[in-house]
């Protein structure tokens, strides 16, 4: 999706602190974080958010979810909290769905 940011960290257009990548996702850490440990876990295929999902978006959510012991794992974190901001008055600032993983001393994003 041309002009998102995240996006274009999946493209390498613009740099990010990498973590984890694989065929469906790309993890890398909050260029402002809210906790010792915040990665933002990022779907590969472009959707905005939650509210822009269709029936046919479940697997790759699904996928998205099922990577995040993956991700957490690389970063060394065993307990952790997950947040999905979800429009502008929830504070969603990035519309590329992702989600926050953050350690348990993380402000809720
Ligand atoms: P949201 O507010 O949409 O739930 O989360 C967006 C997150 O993306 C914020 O925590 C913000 O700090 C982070 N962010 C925004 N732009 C960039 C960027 O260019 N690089 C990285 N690594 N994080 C970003
Ligand atoms: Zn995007």
């Amino acid at each position: 999706m041309k002009d998102c940011i995240f996006c274009k960290i999946i493209n390498k257009q613009i740099p990010a602190k990498i973590v984890f990548e694989n065929e469906d996702v790309v993890a890398f850490h909050d260029i402002n974080p809210k906790a010792k440990v915040h990665v933002l876990i990022v779907p590969k295929e472009h959707r905005e958010g939650l509210s822009a999902l269709k029936k046919d978006d479940a697997l790759s959510v699904g996928k998205l979810m099922v990577n995040i012991p993956a991700v957490a794992k690389q970063v060394n974190l065993k307990d952790f909290r997950v947040v999905i901001n979800n429009g502008k008055e929830a504070g969603q600032t990035v519309f590329h769905l992702h989600v926050h993983l953050m350690s348990c001393d993380g402000l809720l994003a």
